[in-house]
């Protein structure tokens, strides 16, 4: 509908409206005044021709006011009333009686007016009322009782692409192929029984594209009460729905992925405490879902040993703002533990509050799947640490067989001093002291043995590294010995204590000096020299680096060293590096191998030194 006939019609009414309420007053007086001036014209001119000529000038002035059903009352009045003076001029004798025709012209023109101004004030309104109905976007049309089309507005024809004429007489919902949501019947018995009905329906347009409509039905009575008509109104509501239905699947797509990923979102609204959460949220958290969350009901979830923790997350976030990332445990109702990670971006609102939008991942498949690798890696720790020591037993038994010998030994010459005939006590004091010292050297060894034997827990604790290298000496002292080759311990005093598991990393400190041993074996050149070297490095970390003068790496190798099964070795396993490697970065450090500037290679580890604030402690120090 375009603006300007928009404007005509609204102008029309508002023109329309005041002058059929003015009119009541007017027309009367108006009619009144018409009267007396035929009267006088007709009584005292008595020029009949006059009188027809006012009779004209005055249907003529009223088309400019009255709709042409009113014109056509106003002429015919007109007529009967020329009609009438003309018999009561020239009939009988009381017709000369001037208030007698004063009064017939009175009644005349007033009974006349009154009929014209109430059709007239009539067709405005409807006129005015089909203009109004015309005026909105809805589609709106009248059907009658056996469904025909009535009446059919300008938003229809527009709507639905039938004019009004190609509409009207059609049966309603054969033209536009209607889909009801329910039986018809039940839907005409509603409205017979409430005079009401809405619901949606789908249309289908003149060019046959659908059309979903919010259809609303008013069933209109005639003064008896019977049904006449039914007036319907239909919103157009097809892109809301096709939005609606977007929506709906670009949501449900989302909940999918959110359940294959175990991942729930959330928003958190600092100000106002309010938090909104995804199902999937809920359901990693096992709750029911509710219209509100609270943070007590997420610390209350959380497993007693990290609330405190999930606490200060908490608070840190809400007093800073800032983004944030943390990982914890939640203890659930039949006792199972879930390991959550969640991540939050921090964003502001339009009044500047800070707002929270993240997501929380349910990682304890992969927490779990974690734990078994680190359990599998130690246990083949274990395996390849026990092969290893395996292979070191002739040289291990030769250790402990010294001080068992020297033990002997000094048993002998002790019976022998008290065999005197003057006893040597001191002498036999000495040597019981010898071998006492024989005896608990015999004894430390058997010690390291069955601990880097024994399969035990990861278990990291603060530890001097220094002592746990010297501790390894005793039991690789022979196999270097055997080979002619000289150890040399370079140990930068007063270190760090290192976060770690001391079996573990002696096991990588043997597996790196068989390795050097190994290496220098071809060598016939050069002397065999082996140097393990702790220090401290820039970065504060502790360094472990063991130093051979062997055949070097080939740096064609260089890339696979720590593959697992990688040996240049006739009978070499290939897994020591690659253990070592991983028991590192279960440490948190690094293993590496470099060339060195003249023969041999260097093989080192870092480790963090680790702080005795940060609770552990070194609990097997002896
Ligand atoms: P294996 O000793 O059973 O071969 P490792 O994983 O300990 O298994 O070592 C893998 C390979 O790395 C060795 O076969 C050797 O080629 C190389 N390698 C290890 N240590 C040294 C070293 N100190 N010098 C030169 N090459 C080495």
């Amino acid at each position: 509908m375009s603006c300007g006939r928009q404007k005509g019609t609204i102008a029309m009414a508002q023109m329309l409206s005041p002058l059929a309420s003015v009119s009541s007053i007017l027309f009367p007086v108006a009619a009144g005044l018409l009267a007396i001036g035929i009267f006088a014209v007709d009584t005292l001119v008595l020029r009949p021709d006059a009188t027809a000529a006012l009779y004209v000038v005055v249907v003529l002035l009223s088309v400019n006011f009255l709709h042409w059903r009113g014109v056509l009352f106003l002429s015919l009045g007109c007529a009967a009333l020329a009609i009438l003076g003309y018999l009561l001029q020239h009939g009988p004798s009381y017709a000369g009686d001037p208030f007698v025709r004063l009064l017939v012209s009175l009644l005349a023109i007033g009974t006349t007016a009154f009929l014209a101004v109430k059709n007239q004030a009539g067709a405005a309104v409807s006129r005015e009322r089909a203009d109004l109905l015309d005026l909105t976007h809805d589609t709106i049309f009248v059907r009658d009782m056996e469904d025909k089309i009535t009446y059919w507005n300008l938003g229809a024809a527009e709507r639905y692409g039938w004019q009004s004429h190609q509409a009207i007489g059609q049966v309603a919902h054969q033209l536009m192929r209607t889909v009801f949501p329910a039986p018809l019947e039940e839907i005409n018995t509603e409205l017979l029984r409430t005079g009401r009905w809405e619901g949606e329906l789908v249309h289908a347009r003149r060019d046959g594209r659908p059309l979903v409509v919010a259809s609303r039905w008013s069933l209109q009575r005639d003064d008896g009460g019977r049904p006449v008509a039914i007036l319907e109104t239909n919103n157009d509501i097809t892109e809301r729905k096709r939005a609606e239905d977007a929506l709906r699947r670009s949501e449900a797509f989302l909940t999918e992925a959110q359940r294959l990923s175990h991942t729930g979102s959330f928003g958190w609204s600092v100000a106002t405490g309010e938090i909104i959460w995804s199902d999937e949220t809920f359901r990693i958290f096992g709750y029911d879902k509710a219209p509100s969350v609270t943070v007590d009901m997420i610390v209350q979830r959380t497993h007693p040993d990290d609330r405190a923790a999930v606490r200060q997350t908490v608070d840190r976030a809400a007093r800073d703002g800032k983004d944030f990332s943390h990982e914890y445990r939640l203890l659930m109702p039949d006792g199972s533990v879930r390991h959550v990670h969640a991540v939050a971006h921090a964003t502001k609102g339009a009044s500047e509050d800070v707002e929270f939008v993240g997501a929380v991942t349910d990682v304890t498949a992969t927490r779990r799947a974690e734990e078994a690798l680190r359990q599998s890696q130690a246990e083949l720790a274990h395996v390849s640490r026990v092969t290893t020591l395996g292979e070191l037993t002739a040289s291990i038994a030769h250790e402990v067989n010294q001080p068992l010998a020297a033990i002997v030994t000094n048993g002998e010459v002790g019976l022998q001093w008290l065999d005197r005939e003057v006893p040597d006590l001191a002498e036999v004091r000495e040597a019981l002291h010898d071998m006492i010292s024989n005896g608990r050297r015999a004894g430390e060894i058997i010690h390291r043995l069955r601990a880097l034997s024994k399969r035990t827990e990861t278990q990291k604790v603060g530890l001097d590294i220094n002592h746990a290298i010297r501790e390894v000496i005793p039991l690789m002292h022979q196999e270097v010995l055997s080979r002619g080759v000289s150890l040399r311990l370079e140990l930068a005093p007063a270190l760090p204590a290192v976060l770690g598991d001391r079996v573990q990393l002696q096991q990588v400190i043997i597996n790196l000096i068989v390795n050097g041993v190994e290496a220098m074996a071809p060598i016939t050149d050069r002397s065999h020299e082996l140097v393990i070297r702790s220090q401290l490095d820039d970065a504060g970390q502790v360094l472990v680096a063991v130093e051979d003068a062997g055949v070097g790496i080939d740096p064609g190798n260089v890339r696979q060293l720590f593959d697992p099964f990688f040996t240049t070795k006739p009978s070499g396993m290939g897994m020591g590096l690659s253990i070592c490697r991983s028991i590192m970065e279960n440490h948190g450090g690094k293993l590496w191998a470099s060339r060195n500037a003249g023969p041999g290679a260097t093989f080192q580890f870092a480790l963090q030194s680790h702080h005795p604030e940060e609770r552990h402690c070194d609990q097997d120090r002896r």
